[in-house]
């Protein structure tokens, strides 16, 4: 079973595969594989492609002449020969991804091997209008092409995790509508101005694409990847493949409505999921029934949840709620999709997984019908704090992999 594909990637068509279709698609299998296992031998790839060992050793030859991939030594075999090593060439290429919110961006570099080489953040300011994030974007690209001149020789692009609905019209053009923090729609494009090419995503989408990439949610074929932070966004993970529904925005969740008439939501509906789980909800909450705290982000979640440990009758009250409530929404998700995999990642969702998986996962299982709330297993997104900057890497990793054989030169 496969999705529509993403609104980044060019349809391949209905015609039927050429040799020269099936060799590039061995070529990003073997790219693809190298990358992800670090270190791997031509006997390794021949064995999980199902390639003969004469196929790889050409198809390494040409990413070997491209610059893509290296020899890095050798070990002996259980046979005593010695194997020798591959590794992707870590300045083979590189890639940029940004995690932008309406507080700021953090925009992180990215080496072939996909180390994180270098990072930038701008930001930290409340609520800014876009015209300022996008500055802030391209002072920190300023800031890391100055510190990294080399990188941007070999540069594949940029990626966007982005804090709305990202959508492709008929040109190919893409187009952000973030509703929720009251800016205009804007071409991506507009958001860089460096010459660069830019891709974009829904930043619930990219931090799941990292976790699908080599996270908890490698290999998984039915998933949800949950992010809550001040907003509240989810990936639907069907058949190993994002969904996007007819357009793109297929797993909006944060503004489903789970109490009518209720409390007002950014995005300017009323009971929204967001409004009673997104970070600016919770700690309203704690306020409001009484609890006494600094800040507005990180530290103050974090106060909350050692505030109910130390047994703080009033902490205790709103996590006992929040808990309640982010079961009953995750309880309705696992009814609709009958996932394996729940993944919750996101500052908030990263905070609250330290000490409440247990019963999150237990709240989940009891507001799901039983058959499908006995069949999913509960973890935190891997990769922590910058999932949605790695994920939106993703994107141009995948134009690299895609890229056509033997485009690229060793410089
Ligand atoms: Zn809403």
């Amino acid at each position: 079973m496969s999705l529509r594909p993403a609104p980044t990637r060019i349809p391949s068509g209905g015609a039927p595969a050429t040799v020269s279709d099936v060799r590039q698609r061995n070529r990003t299998q073997a790219l693809r594989s190298i990358i992800l296992a670090g270190q791997t031998s031509r006997a390794e790839l021949a064995r999980e492609s199902g390639l003969s060992v004469a196929s790889v050793t050409n198809l390494v030859s040409e990413l070997i002449s491209e610059g893509l991939v290296i020899e890095a030594g050798s070990v002996a075999s259980s046979g005593g020969r010695p194997v020798t090593l591959l590794a992707p060439n870590p300045a083979g290429a590189y890639f940029l991804g940004a995690d932008v919110g309406e507080r700021g961006v953090a925009v992180e570099l990215f080496d072939l091997s996909m180390t994180r080489v270098d990072t930038e953040f701008r930001g930290g300011r409340e609520g800014e209008p876009i015209e300022v994030i996008a500055t802030d974007l391209d002072e920190a690209l300023d800031a890391l092409r100055e510190r990294n001149p080399a990188a941007w020789d070999r540069m594949v692009g940029i990626g966007l995790g982005l804090p709305g609905i990202v959508e492709s019209d008929a040109d190919g053009r893409q187009v952000l509508y973030a509703q929720s923090l009251g800016w205009q729609p804007i071409p991506v494009t507009d958001l860089v101005s460096h010459d660069i090419a830019v891709f974009a995503e829904n930043g619930a989408k990219t931090q799941a694409m990292a976790e699908l990439w080599d996270g908890a949610a490698r290999g998984v074929q039915e998933a949800l990847v949950v992010l809550l932070g001040r907003g509240v966004g989810l990936a639907i993970v069907t058949g190993g493949e994002l969904a996007h529904g007819l357009v793109s925005s297929a797993g909006e969740w944060g503004h489903v409505k789970i109490v009518r008439d209720g409390l007002l939501c950014r995005c300017g509906g009323h009971g929204c999921v967001e409004a009673y789980l997104g970070a600016d909800a919770i700690l309203t909450a704690w306020r409001e029934a009484g609890g006494r705290f600094e800040g507005s982000g990180w530290r103050a979640v974090g106060e909350l949840l050692e505030a109910d440990k130390a047994g703080d009758a009033i902490a205790t009250g709103v996590v006992d709620e929040l808990v309640a409530t982010l079961g009953s929404a995750l309880g309705g998700l696992v009814n609709l999709t009958n996932p394996e995999r729940v993944v919750i990642g996101g500052w908030v969702g990263l905070r609250l997984m330290e000490s409440l998986a247990a019963r999150i996962e237990a709240a989940t299982r009891s507001q799901a019908l039983t058959r499908p709330g006995s069949q999913f297993e509960l973890f935190a997104c891997r990769f922590g704090g910058d999932t949605v900057a790695l994920g939106a890497a993703m994107m141009p990793l995948g134009v690299l992999l895609d890229e056509p054989r033997g485009s690229r030169r060793l410089s």
